[in-house]
């Protein structure tokens, strides 16, 4: 397999888990290039730190095989990997100073002490913690506690870092600092990252390329916007990001085009879906690509709902509109598009078909 062969690459051929009956992975197989920023992102219990343990070592899979760099790593014992492993609990040693903290994977390594002293040094740098190097943990607040965690890791140079949920413990406005300080230091070291989080904002602010899981499985990999522009199955379109969902059965598809009837009317869109044989399909349109009015013309589809619900939220009001009894739609109304109907009110709505997506 010539993806096996590339350089610094981690491939993994069918890696799955079980436990007993249980399936907590299903055969995965997939290819992380070297200096990837790769997330894995997905509800509870979908089977994401599973697989990352896996990657780790410190979980052994059910069947497949782990390729890094082209060798056979599968069984490679834990430490004999050298990756950089950075949790939630960041369990730093509590009786060591910040710098004793960050040398101790250096110690581990017997490097030389001026070598040591300097790299713990730069390094303690990069994670703006030089002036902190002689407090102790307890002496920190929770996000410089999580930048010495990460400065321990990045210290040894390792080509690989797992992250699982290490942001978790975080309030937000410090765990969108440390995403940017994250992404940062990523950039500048060029390292391979793989992140685990079920926080789908901070998926796409960190990652070249998403995971999405569900269910012990993967549903769809791609870029950020690949996946929020161009989602292949329903879990993929709402769990990243809004969607509009109108449900039914597609009648037709041409290419790339596919028609489907709902109860509101019959539409076309981008046949996006994983599974071209269903027809029990969705289709998908963003808030941000519906307008208030009929369709105006025949590269457009539209409908009409009740306004529910108009919500301020400083830019922009969202308007909420019900379709039928159990359907409802969300857009978006800049105040520049001119006056709001009101609660109650029949209103029409449209979007370009090219924007509607049909998924499974
Ligand atoms: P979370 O976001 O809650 O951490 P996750 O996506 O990381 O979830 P995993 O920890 O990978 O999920 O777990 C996947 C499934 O495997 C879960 O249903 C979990 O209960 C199960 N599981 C994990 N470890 C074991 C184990 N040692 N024995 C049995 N079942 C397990």
């Amino acid at each position: 397999m010539a993806a096996a062969s590339q350089q610094g690459a981690l491939v993994l051929e069918g890696l799955s888990k079980r436990y007993g009956t249980f399936t907590a992975l299903e055969p995965t197989s997939l290819t992380i290039e070297d200096g990837e920023f790769l997330t894995l992102l997905g509800p509870s219990g979908s089977g994401k730190t599973t697989l990352l343990q896996m990657i780790s070592g410190l979980t052994d899979p059910s069947e497949g095989r782990l390729i890094f760099n082209g060798e056979d790593w599968t069984h490679r014992p834990v430490n004999a990997r050298g990756m950089g492993l950075v949790f939630q609990h960041y369990a730093l040693f509590p009786h060591m100073t910040v710098a004793e903290n960050v040398a101790f994977p250096l110690e581990m390594r017997k490097l030389p002490s001026a070598e040591m002293k300097t790299r713990v040094e730069e390094t303690l740098r990069k994670v703006q913690l030089d002036q902190f190097a002689h407090r102790f943990p307890k002496e920190l607040s929770g996000g410089q506690q999580q930048r010495v965690a990460l400065a321990r890791c990045l210290v040894f140079r390792p080509k690989v870092i797992l992250m699982d949920e290490p942001l978790g413990a975080l309030d937000k406005a410090l765990r969108e600092h440390m995403q940017l300080e994250i992404r940062r230091l990523h950039k500048e070291y060029g390292t391979t990252i793989i992140y685990v989080t079920h926080d789908q904002e901070e998926a796409l602010v960190m990652s070249d390329r998403i995971c999405v899981m569900n269910h012990a499985r993967v549903e769809q990999i791609g870029a950020p916007s690949q996946i929020y522009g161009n989602p292949e199955t329903l879990f993929a379109a709402t769990f990243i990001g809004h969607s509009n969902v109108l449900s039914g059965e597609k009648v037709s598809s041409d290419g790339d085009v596919a028609t489907i009837r709902t109860p509101f009317g019959t539409f076309s869109g981008k046949h996006t879906a994983r599974d071209r044989s269903a027809t029990d399909v969705s289709l998908i349109i963003r808030p941000e690509q519906m307008r208030l009015g009929s369709a105006p013309g025949d590269a457009f589809d539209g409908v009409t709902g009740r306004l529910t619900d108009l919500i301020y939220v400083g830019a922009e009001t969202r308007l909420l509109l019900t379709l039928g009894s159990d359907t409802s739609l969300t857009l978006r109304h800049d105040p520049s598009a001119g006056d709001l109907p009101s609660i109650g009110d029949e209103v029409a709505v449209h979007w370009p078909k090219t924007a509607a997506r049909i998924v499974t």
